[in-house]
């Protein structure tokens, strides 16, 4: 068979390894092939000085894993190799073995499949299960190659000349309510430049550390929420940044902390008026002073339980609401005046959010700032004199109108990695694996 013989002459060159024997244990479902070396030592060139001068100065033998045929199998490759001195330099160096990974005693072929499952989002402990192989093999072949992926998308758009222009940073739970970490995305191409542990200002200080300052020396904003102390470090690293206050966070804020609570005020007055009413019922005799009593109660019940259900109505956009859902929050507000004022702060609010004129913004917002420190309602007051200081910070998201909203979008990619890691506490690891995931997919340069 001519054409054979032709295949495994063109193989030995590339691959001067000869098959030499297999053993199978039907006890412990393990395959071994070995593997010994036919190469010539004349063949052989020095990797130190180049030149083809050496001797086998001895023999060795290594294991490496590889991906067995069948389910619960496991497969080996036992090669036998030279090691050489080289007669011209003095230096030792070893043969090289084709089939494995650098750095890990595994195939390439095995590490191609821990690859693809895992880039199909397959938790590591499944591709432990099924490749046979120890979980931190399959966690370092991961991390190999996502490392190799991120070294070489920093390198294209080093060389491209990319600069990132607006940045956002945020927070997110690891275990909810036990430890945080925060990140920082590149708003343009929605990639995380970086992950660190903990959400403090001392947390967020390795940032400026750790990233190449220089590569941000263009960015002209950076979103924030500004209950974060990020700020602070943004002005003493990056001066020249603009920040910019994120409008989500303070929205969501003034919903729970001011519609909410004047909300709930409201209800609970309508609730202590009832049980106010209901102590009189049994001392009125009268059968018509009786009944009004009776529907006073109700009306207070209603009021009370109207209220409690309003939640969403008073936070969603009035745009947003439907005829019906309009003419019962109308209702409310018109007999409830507090927190009339405090939706129109809200709508209010809204709207300056929309402004892109930063003169407008800035008269706009101080006179909102006015309105509520003259409302008399202390949860807006008290809001008001929080964020009439961060002034600065929501004037210009007229000009940069930047949100750390696209943020909330890595959620999901969290979530991924969350799964992909479960059970591993390897930070590294996790905050690779987050990193990895925002850049999978894109434009090479932005
Ligand atoms: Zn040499």
């Amino acid at each position: 068979m001519p054409l054979q013989t032709y295949d495994t002459q063109i193989n030995s060159v590339c691959q001067p390894f000869t098959a030499v024997s297999h053993s199978f244990d039907p006890q412990t479902l393990k395959s071994v092939y070995s593997f010994e070396s036919n190469r010539q030592t004349s063949d052989m060139r020095c990797p130190y000085c180049g030149k083809m001068n050496v001797y086998v100065h001895a023999r060795h033998s290594t294991e490496i894993k590889d991906f067995p045929f069948l389910p619960k199998h496991r497969q080996s490759l036992v090669f036998y190799y030279h090691g050489y001195k080289c007669r011209e330099c003095g230096h030792h160096f070893m043969e090289p073995i084709p089939a494995k990974v650098p750095n890990a005693r595994i195939t390439i072929r095995a590490a191609e499949w821990i690859k693809g499952l895992l880039s199909r989002n397959m938790p590591v402990s499944a591709v432990a299960e099924i490749t046979g192989f120890h979980w931190e093999t399959v966690k370092k072949i991961h991390l190999g190659f996502m490392d190799e992926f991120l070294r070489k998308r920093k390198e294209e758009l080093h060389r491209s000349g990319y600069k990132p222009t607006y940045l956002a940073v945020d927070e997110f739970a690891i275990h909810k309510g036990h430890s945080y970490a925060s990140c920082v995305m590149d708003l343009e191409t929605g990639e995380i430049l970086w992950v660190g542990q903990g959400r403090g200002m001392e947390d967020f200080r390795k940032f400026f550390k750790e990233y190449d300052m220089e590569r941000l020396n263009n960015v002209k904003a950076f979103a924030m929420d500004m209950n974060a102390s990020f700020n602070r470090l943004v002005e003493e690293y990056m001066p020249k940044t603009e920040i910019v206050y994120d409008r989500y966070h303070m929205q969501a804020q003034y919903g729970k902390d001011v519609l909410g609570s004047v909300r709930l005020e409201e209800a609970r007055k309508h609730q202590d008026k009832s049980n106010e009413l209901k102590k009189l019922v049994g001392t009125v005799d009268d059968k018509e002073t009786l009944q009004k009593l009776k529907q006073e109660i109700r009306n207070e019940n209603q009021g009370y339980t109207r209220l409690k259900k309003a939640r969403w109505a008073v936070l969603t956009n009035s745009r947003n609401l439907s005829e019906s859902g309009g003419e019962a929050l109308d209702e409310i507000l018109n007999s409830h005046s507090d927190l009339a004022t405090c939706y129109a702060m809200k709508e209010e609010m809204n709207r300056l959010f929309e402004l892109r004129d930063k003169e407008k913004a800035y008269y706009g917002w101080m006179k909102w700032f006015l309105a509520a420190e003259e409302s008399g309602i202390p949860q807006l007051q008290k809001f008001a004199k929080l964020k009439v200081r961060r002034l600065k910070g929501l004037v210009a998201h007229a000009t940069h109108p930047i949100s750390t909203g696209k943020l909330e979008d890595t959620n999901n990619k969290i979530k991924v990695a969350k799964r992909i890691a479960f059970g591993y506490r390897d930070q590294g690891y996790f905050f690779t694996l987050i990193r990895y995931q925002s850049s999978l997919g894109l434009p090479t340069i932005p």
